[in-house]
């Protein structure tokens, strides 16, 4: 009988333990079906292959799930864990869930369950085969890794199907089209054509058909399961093609074929495939310039380059060709367990364009060409990720050197999935990216380290996508560096050799001419000359026509950022982001390096307030040593306080570093301790309290009397509603208008689209300020941190409702405090009512930059910043 290999992938990692040593009969003696056991060293089960959960335990302790194959799986974790009645355990998935391979299952507190269970090691058994005969792929007494494939077993092919693929091997058919897509054959159609063979069963093949009249017969062309011998047909818009087919249904899936490459797409003018999500395409405002959102003022001229992310080192050799084999696969495994679940969520929330892109990726990670060729290298006694690395950089070179420009722009795509399979062998970080001094830097997208990696380098920034209030474009304000975002996918296909970055008025300039170029220079000596006056005053407390005094602190991300903050001339750190301490790198940091980060930032800011943000994950800000479990919606998924509660282990080492640097600090003329703390996310009451009670705890633990001062941001809508319950046990409050905008308006603030709209000057988030102020009602001071504070509109609108500090990035202090110098916070405030009543942002932003135009008439003029109505920047 025809037979075929099916695997299943550890589902944790931990030492591999023969069934028949599991310390209960009922597994020990196959009564509960074969399978094989894990004595693990994680904390958390995911899913060993792609199925769905048929049952979850009430007590969580186990699970079943069925895999697409039909067979069910029982995962038990520890032995008479049952008895334990839940404790110790937290379901991730429910019943009914369907599941990709290492998605996470189940979290467990192996410390608090090694002593109470009797045995922590966990079978994976199969409960509706009792026959099936499984082959144990690692050794037992090893230890096997999460997702490495560790069983194998041969399944017999259906009769009924075997038969058809007999009829099938039998049955061809043939058709021909014309390829009408704008961009010829590229990778999203081709990955489709992969879809319809697969759909009908079928092998379909394309050739080129560029000899009329020859007789066809012998047109071989490329496999359609190879998305690298299709894009190398290098097949564009006219040509014609032979596509053939064998199976059942060849004709069918012919005809499929025929109609999707007759079909022009609806998206012609769309550039192709691309990582990361779509954004509209950017308006073109005059022919050469391409339009964006500005995310961080600023002028710059440069080549413009476009961004490459640093490959990851990867050991270069190894000596056990199957496990490399296996590892390779495993890795390819969860790569495409990553971008199957990035499709769902693209198509679950109608964004077809990018779901097709994901699919796309997943076609090159399932290319067999790839694939063999990887082999082949770990057959030479190649590691896996460096096998994987050749493999693709070959076909990379191939498809830049093509001279066809959109090949070569996939190239890109090859990159990304080249590092990102690399990633799983990572021995050490990232060689640094190099050669990009004064580069205009264009990108899709980018994570907030690959940013840090090249900040010092490029003189500018341009993003496809993103928008003002994402984490790179705060670290483009932090630095001064120009950026623009959501500039829309035609930025990915612009080029030029010196362009003109005017991050001022959101536009990029490709071919400036040497006039423009001039007036630039001009520019920038001006903005050089004025920013060098408002920092000779910026040491200065700010006081306000109406001779009311406000603070102006600093945003930064690290200890060493202090300094830079005291020399722009903050009054203090109103916001230090914790997290950049813990992003971008493999394991959490200790105790002693958090301690020493914080004590850096109070001893740079000189007696200052430092506010220290506890670790806020989740969203765009991920760890690779935290799995979270998969969430529809990560924006509304599990975020600080309540994150804290399920990782209290890395929470508390967080705690007590920020105890240890803050002990024996004296307090600051405001009553206030010097290093302060501030609880992110909150939404109500009750999570700071548990905060605190928390701090309490660890503080006694560590002999230390005086607690720091405790903060909660304001960034969920109901913390602005109830703040007046929240002033009465916060030692402060602080805005977090980035988050509060995109919460009061249901509008992501990382979607490219929704940017220009994502205002806080929308009344209705105005109106939650307002409310949070009032009910705070002056018992404790109230800041705001987000980025709202430093837009020239928005951050004087604040300071005259009553905020007590603005905290913006460092190289914004000396203009906001320049700005706040020559505003009549009174006279503003009582224009509040007026604005409320408008209709949306764009409304009150006009009047009120017409408010400002006119007030700034009667004050000296000077940097002339809070005047800027063509602000098209910093929102929220
Ligand atoms: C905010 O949400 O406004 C804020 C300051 O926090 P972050 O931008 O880091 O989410
Ligand atoms: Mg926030």
């Amino acid at each position: 009988m025809s037979s075929t290999s099916r695997f299943l992938c550890a589902p944790l990692r931990g030492v591999v333990v023969p069934l028949g040593e599991v310390p209960d009969p009922a597994f020990a003696e196959g009564a509960l079906g074969p399978g094989v056991a894990i004595d693990p060293l994680d904390e958390t089960l995911h899913a060993p292959f792609d199925g769905e959960v048929i049952q979850c335990a009430r007590t969580a302790h186990a699970l079943t799930l069925r895999d697409d194959h039909g067979h069910e799986w029982l995962l038990h974790i520890g032995i008479d864990t049952v008895d334990l009645g839940g404790e110790g355990f937290e379901l991730l998935v429910a019943t009914g869930d369907r599941v990709s391979v290492g998605d996470p299952l189940c979290r467990f507190d192996v410390d608090g369950l090694s002593r109470r269970a009797k045995a922590l090691v966990t079978p994976i058994v199969v409960t509706n085969a009792s026959d099936l005969a499984l082959e144990t792929l690692v050794k037992p007494g090893t230890i096997v890794d999460k997702g490495e494939v560790l069983l194998q077993w041969q399944a017999p092919v259906p009769a009924a199907e075997i038969a058809g693929r007999e009829v099938s091997t039998q049955a061809s058919a043939r058709g021909e089209a014309t390829i009408a897509a704008a961009h010829g054959l590229h990778a999203r159609p081709a990955s489709r054509l992969r879809s319809i063979a697969q759909k009908h069963d079928v092998e379909l093949r394309l050739g080129r058909d560029d000899e009329a009249g020859k007789d066809r017969s012998d047109v071989d062309g490329a496999s359609v399961a190879s998305l690298s011998a299709l894009l190398n047909l290098g097949l564009i818009r006219g040509d014609r093609v032979l596509v053939t087919a064998r199976g059942a249904a060849a004709q069918a899936a012919v005809d499929a074929a025929v109609m999707l490459l007759e079909t022009p797409e609806h998206d012609a003018g769309r550039a192709d495939v691309c990582a990361g999500p779509s954004v509209a395409p950017a308006a073109e405002a005059t022919p050469g310039t391409l339009n964006g959102l500005s995310a961080s003022p600023g002028l710059a001229v440069g080549p413009l380059v476009r961004y490459r992310a640093a490959l990851p080192r990867v050991a270069d050799t190894a000596d056990d060709p199957e496990r490399e084999r296996r590892a390779l696969a495993a890795a390819v495994a969860e790569v495409d367990a990553d971008l199957e679940r990035s499709m769902r969520a693209a198509g679950s929330r109608g964004q077809q364009a990018e779901a097709d892109i994901f699919e796309a990726h997943r076609a090159w990670l399932d290319d067999p060409d790839l694939r063999a060729s990887a082999e082949s290298k770990i057959a030479e006694g190649a590691s896996a990720g460096r096998a994987w690395y050749l493999a693709l950089e070959t076909e990379i070179q191939r498809l830049r050197g093509s001279g066809n420009a959109l090949l070569a722009g996939r190239a890109d795509d090859l990159h990304d999935l080249q590092r990102q399979v690399m990633q799983r062998f990572a021995t050490h970080d990232a060689v640094a990216t190099t050669g990009l001094e004064g580069a205009i830097l264009v990108a899709r997208e980018m994570a907030p380290s690959q940013f840090v990696e090249v900040a010092g380098q490029i003189g500018g920034l341009c993003l496809a996508g993103g928008g003002s209030t994402s984490h790179v474009s705060i670290l483009a304000r932090t630095r001064g560096l120009p950026c623009l975002v959501a500039m829309g996918d035609a930025l990915l296909e612009a080029s030029g050799e010196r362009v003109c970055l005017d991050a001022d008025r959101g536009r990029l300039e490709l071919a400036p001419d040497e006039r423009r170029l001039a007036a630039v220079e001009a520019e920038q000596a001006r903005q050089r000359q004025r920013s060098e006056a408002d920092l000779a005053v910026a040491f200065e407390p700010v006081t306000m026509r109406d001779g009311r005094h406000l603070h102006v602190a600093a945003n930064i991300a690290s200890g060493a950022e202090a300094q830079g903050a005291l020399d722009a001339g903050a009054d203090g750190v109103g916001l230090m982001r914790s997290e950049f301490l813990f992003l971008a790198r493999q394991t959490a940091p200790d105790l002693a390096e958090q301690q020493a980060e914080y004590r850096a930032a109070v001893e740079a800011m000189a007696g200052r307030p430092v506010v220290v943000r506890l670790l806020d994950i989740g969203a765009d800000k991920q760890l690779p040593y935290l799995a979270l479990p998969a969430t529809p919606n990560p924006a509304l998924g599990e975020r600080g306080a309540r994150l804290w509660q399920a990782h209290p282990e890395m929470f508390d080492t967080q705690l007590d570093a920020l105890l240890e640097a803050g002990r024996g600090l004296p307090v600051c003329e405001d009553g206030l301790t010097r290093l302060r703390l501030m609880v992110p996310m909150i939404a109500d009451v009750g999570e700071l309290r548990w905060v605190r009670r928390r701090l309490a705890t660890r503080a006694a633990a560590l002999g230390i009397e005086r607690l720091p001062s405790l903060g909660a941001m304001v960034e969920v809508p109901t913390a602005a509603l109830c703040a007046g319950t929240l002033a009465g046990e916060a030692d402060f409050l602080s805005i977090g208008t980035n988050d509060l905008t995109q919460y009061a308006l249901a509008m992501d603030r990382e979607v490219a689209s929704l940017a220009a709209r994502s205002d806080v000057l929308h009344p209705g988030v105005l109106r939650l300020i307002a409310l949070c102020l009032e009910g705070a009602g002056g018992r404790c001071p109230v800041a705001v941190c987000g980025t709202a504070a430093g837009d020239p509109l928005a951050g004087a609108l604040l300071a005259a409702m009553g905020v007590d500090e603005l905290s913006v990035e460092p190289a914004r202090v000396a203009v906001v405090k320049a700005t706040l110098r020559r505003l009549d916070a009174e006279a503003l405030a009582a224009q509040l009512p007026a604005l409320l009543a408008l209709d949306d942002a764009a409304a009150v932003r006009e009047a009120l930059a017409t408010m400002l135009a006119s007030s700034a008439e009667a004050a000296t003029p000077a940097s002339g910043d809070a005047t800027t109505s063509t602000d098209t920047t910093t929102r929220s």
